[in-house]
């Protein structure tokens, strides 16, 4: 495969798109969604649902793209806008991949079609994280049982995204990783799809939180909830460890849903990243003040050093997130170049805005700007979808070709 790092010209005219979209209808609410936590986007919300959910909006993206990479460059560019609001977007997010990933042709049809949209907005969500069970999903505690053509869930998972609007609100949906026996351990652990509203399905409460504010992070508890067994995503039985690792293959399946996330969420990063750098480029100009990318190293300032820095993490970070993105488009293996992204960019991010915050000073520390609610935002990206320590785990597991039982 040749090595080209230009974007078609549909992806340059969907990125312009959607740079436009953060533009006009995200940055001018940004600081009005951070301090008002928990209330609904609606003028956002809104928005995106009719207008084709970012699709084309008096634009024609038809014709090739770029695959995955135009997801990450969507993501990019509207996380430049605000993170949070883009993590409550009316889409069936997570929760969508995996039925994507998992669901049979029957599964996809039911539910993914609310999601194209004729009434009212929808949200998909994915719930595995359990008070005992974060880093270690294998230790989920939630469980399953099969009761005749059903299948019955207990347990509480939180830290949910979108978790109150897709468990709330008709047509969107959770998928909730339980197992359906705690003997076999990964081998049992499944996934079944929970329609918004179940009987037994109970919205616990949203959390207040230091960054992506818009976003809702919701704690819902399973209390003998039932939903039909082929609401279950991928094969039901549960193949024990004999025959050489197949007790895994379940949970494996589960876990590719990250190969297609940590590049998007790489992808958010970087736009965070971008709002800072851009701000404080345009800042400097203000002042004068440009970098000189091609004077010696004993010339420059401290401050062009930092600028320059900045640009080489957020490349960086960039360009292992569009490899990844391009491999999956390529029905390639990319778990290593995933986390690979995943993990660069979470750290990029975090040091670029530390960095904005610092250089523009009091300015940069003041709500009067949102350079520190992009520190706040920044943070998010370094946790979840696998954090920096495990990711940076996953890349020496695969390069040293080591089994997660051997270096954990
Ligand atoms: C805003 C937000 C939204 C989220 N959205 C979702 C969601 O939609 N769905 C969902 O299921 N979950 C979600 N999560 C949960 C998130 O995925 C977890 O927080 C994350 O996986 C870490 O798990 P934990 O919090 O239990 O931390 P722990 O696993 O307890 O880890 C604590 C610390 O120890 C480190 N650590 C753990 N194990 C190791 C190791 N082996 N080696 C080195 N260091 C290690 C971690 O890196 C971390 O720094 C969300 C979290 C947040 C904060």
């Amino acid at each position: 495969m040749a090595i080209s790092f230009d974007l078609t010209p549909n992806s340059l005219r969907a990125r312009e798109h959607y740079h436009e979209m953060a533009v006009a209808h995200m940055r001018p609410i940004s600081r009005k969604y951070d301090d008002q936590e928990h209330e609904m986007p609606t003028e956002w919300v809104d928005y995106f649902w009719k207008s084709g959910r970012g699709g084309p909006t008096g634009v024609d993206l038809s014709g090739p793209g770029d695959g995955f990479v135009q997801v990450c460059v969507q993501a990019e560019e509207l996380c430049w806008g605000d993170a949070g609001l883009y993590l409550r977007m009316p889409t069936a997010a997570l929760g969508g991949s995996a039925v994507a990933a998992a669901g049979t042709p029957e599964q996809k049809e039911r539910f993914l079609t609310p999601f194209r949209g004729d009434g009212q907005p929808v949200w998909g969500a994915m719930a595995i994280t359990e008070a005992e069970a974060g880093s270690d999903s294998a230790a989920v505690q939630t469980t399953a049982d099969r009761d005749g053509d059903d299948y019955v869930l207990n347990g509480t998972k939180i830290f949910c995204t979108s978790g109150e609007a897709a468990s709330q609100h008709e047509g969107g949906f959770v998928v909730v990783w339980a197992t359906v026996d705690k003997e076999a351990g990964r081998a049992g652990i499944k996934a079944f799809v929970v329609p918004a509203n179940t009987a037994g399905m109970r919205l616990l409460g949203v959390e207040k939180k230091l960054g992506i504010r818009a976003s809702d992070t919701a704690t819902l508890v399973f209390e003998n909830c039932r939903v039909p067994a082929s609401n279950l995503l991928g094969r039901a039985e549960v193949k024990k460890k004999s025959s050489k690792g197949a007790g895994d293959k379940g949970f494996k399946g589960a876990m590719a849903t990250f190969d297609a996330s940590r590049p998007i969420v790489a992808a958010m990063a970087v736009g965070v990243g971008r709002a800072s750098l851009d701000f404080v480029k345009e800042e400097l100009a203000r002042h004068g003040i440009h970098p000189r990318y091609d004077a010696p190293a004993h010339e420059i300032t401290a401050v062009e050093r930092d600028v320059m820095e900045m640009e080489a993490e957020l490349q960086a970070a960039r360009l292992l997130t569009w490899r990844a993105a391009s491999m999956m488009t390529h029905g390639r293996p990319n778990s290593l170049e995933a986390s690979m992204a995943k993990a660069k960019a979470g750290l990029a991010v975090t040091r670029i805005t530390q960095k904005a915050v610092e250089l523009l000073g009091p300015a940069g520390y003041s709500k009067k700007l949102l350079v520190e609610k992009w520190m706040r935002d920044a943070k998010i990206n370094d946790i979840y979808e696998g954090t920096q320590q495990i990711n940076q785990l996953i890349v020496a597991r695969r390069i040293l070709d080591y089994p997660s039982s051997m270096l954990r």
